[in-house]
């Protein structure tokens, strides 16, 4: 394929590349993550059942901010040459000035936190307590990339020459936090942004853009476009005015992109295939909880979800563990976001393909635990599966499905486990829950994914904490994390003499 390369050995100095990332210039200590809405407080309960009760009838993103809906290529092509001209003036402005409005930007989108939850809760099926943490993730990206920005004008005597002009393509499943993530980093960075957002979540793209021009992002710098994906979405991504395109999505997507321009420069977030591994040595109550959330948040419709779980030793035939993890995942209440009780949401679109496959067939030598049942006609709402037995190489233990389906694995040893959860094409996340020192050093050492998670899930990395990306068949380009020190790097290039415009 066009990526054949992304799959290589990834050398060492690759394999994390934050870690050697310049000094970040906050002192340590001095970035403060923005808090999720605390649901003990009274009145967050009442401010949750008022937006709540808008949810079915929520116009948000219809009724304001629109996107853009290109319909000719002459016109796609004078929108993508403006937005260039208008990125050279934007990064043309001293870092200082853009990290000031990258400031407000933070300020606007925690203004609007009611907002962005009813339109990912109306548009995206999106839980409250799933969408809540993505607005405060907005949030820290912007603080983030702002105190970046304020870094980058000169580091060694060498000039940072942002890209002009930035498409960005994020995905639906995080509709907030990844638009928000990639389009403030090229802000930042200096470059204007063509913001394209996933068709099932356009509204949620309109009221983020909203919160960025309020902030005063010129809107010749964002500009928020709709394009027929067959007719222009190859014209839009092959256009030469696009210095970059930052891509969150399948890998396929990203081998699609290079087969309509094969030089062009991806920052690509691709898929995952992530598991967790429990030792005897974990303590399995915290390793049942973190399971279920890592698995089931958002439907399990996550890069980041552990869709299989590795038991190790006389885990696999714990008869607690078994029971603690079907009880936990058979208490899940199934239901639609404007429900407070619903903790697993529909799926986005009803379930077919490869998805469809997983929730209802079964492989050699699998049986389910928990079968999955479709409870609506349209076949959004199902109830969790899980599934054991099965065996290395199966379709269970290599497709990302990306939907509420658990495989459940068993290996002898911690190295044997090591070499299931790396015998997949992605490396995004992983899981280890041990409480034994050397078997941590052993996992940490061998295992093969971006984001590597020790006695906790496997979903919600924390910006500047916990930078976020993978590598192999995970990540599409120079590997940079989002959220990390080295990420506004990735979205232009160096000049050793001073730039000129
Ligand atoms: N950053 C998200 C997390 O840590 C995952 C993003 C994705 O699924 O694409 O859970």
């Amino acid at each position: 394929t066009a990526l054949d390369d992304a799959t290589a050995p990834v050398p060492e100095r690759h394999r994390v590349p934050d870690r050697h990332a310049a000094v970040p210039p906050s002192a340590p200590g001095a970035f403060t993550s923005t808090p999720d809405t605390d649901p003990a407080v009274r009145e967050n309960r009442a401010w949750v059942r008022d937006l709540l009760a808008r949810v079915p009838a929520s116009r948000l993103g219809v009724a304001g901010a629109q996107a853009a809906q290109v319909t000719d290529g002459r016109a796609l092509d004078a929108l993508v040459r403006d937005a260039r001209d208008a990125g050279r003036a934007w990064g043309a402005r001293p870092a200082a000035e853009r990290a000031a409005v990258l400031d407000r930007a933070a300020d606007a989108l925690g203004a609007r936190r009611a907002d962005l939850l009813e339109v990912m809760a109306a548009e995206a099926g999106k839980t409250i307590d799933q969408g809540d943490p993505e607005v405060s993730e907005a949030v820290d990206f912007a603080h983030w990339y702002a105190e970046l920005a304020r870094g980058l004008d000169h580091v060694d005597g060498a000039t940072f020459v942002p890209d002009a002009l930035t498409l960005v393509t994020p995905p639906w499943n995080f509709p907030v936090a990844i638009p928000a993530g990639s389009t403030l980093a090229a802000l930042a960075a200096g470059s204007a942004v063509v913001l394209k957002p996933a068709r099932p979540a356009e509204r949620c793209g309109a009221v983020l853009a909203e919160a960025l021009w309020e902030a005063g992002v010129p809107r010749d710098v964002l500009r928020l476009v709709q394009v027929d994906e067959d007719a222009l979405g190859r014209e839009l991504v092959a256009h030469p005015a696009v210095d970059r395109v930052v891509l969150t999505g399948a890998y396929e997507t990203a081998e699609l992109f290079r087969s309509f321009r094969p030089d062009l420069p991806l920052l690509a977030e691709t898929s995952g295939k992530n598991a967790i591994v429990v030792t005897p040595s974990a303590d399995l109550d915290l390793a049942v909880r973190d399971v279920v959330a890592s698995a089931f948040g958002h439907a399990g419709q996550k890069c980041s979800a552990a869709s299989l779980v590795v038991l190790v030793g006389s885990v696999a035939t714990s008869r607690r563990f078994r029971s603690q993890l079907l009880d936990a995942v058979s208490s899940l209440v199934v239901g639609t976001p404007d429900d407070a009780r619903t903790q697993l949401g529909p799926l986005i679109e009803p379930a077919g393909g490869k998805l469809l496959t997983g929730l209802t067939d079964l492989e050699p030598g699998q049986a389910w635990a928990l079968a999955a049942r479709r409870l609506d006609d349209a076949g959004r709402l199902w109830t969790p599966g899980v599934v054991t037995g099965v065996r290395r190489g199966a379709r269970t233990h290599r497709t990302e499905y990306f939907g509420p389906v658990l495989g459940v694995m068993t290996a002898a040893t911690l190295d044997e486990a090591v070499d299931v959860v790396n015998d997949v094409d992605y490396g995004l996340t992983s899981g280890l829950h041990s409480l034994d020192a050397d078997e941590i050093a052993t996992w940490l050492d061998r295992v093969q994914a971006g984001n590597l998670y020790v006695n906790r899930g496997t979903t919600g990395a924390i910006v500047r904490r916990q930078p976020f990306g993978g590598w192999k068949r995970s990540a599409v380009g120079p590997g940079t994390k989002a959220g990390g020190p080295s990420y506004l790097v990735g979205l232009g290039s160096w000049a050793s003499a001073p730039a000129t415009s």
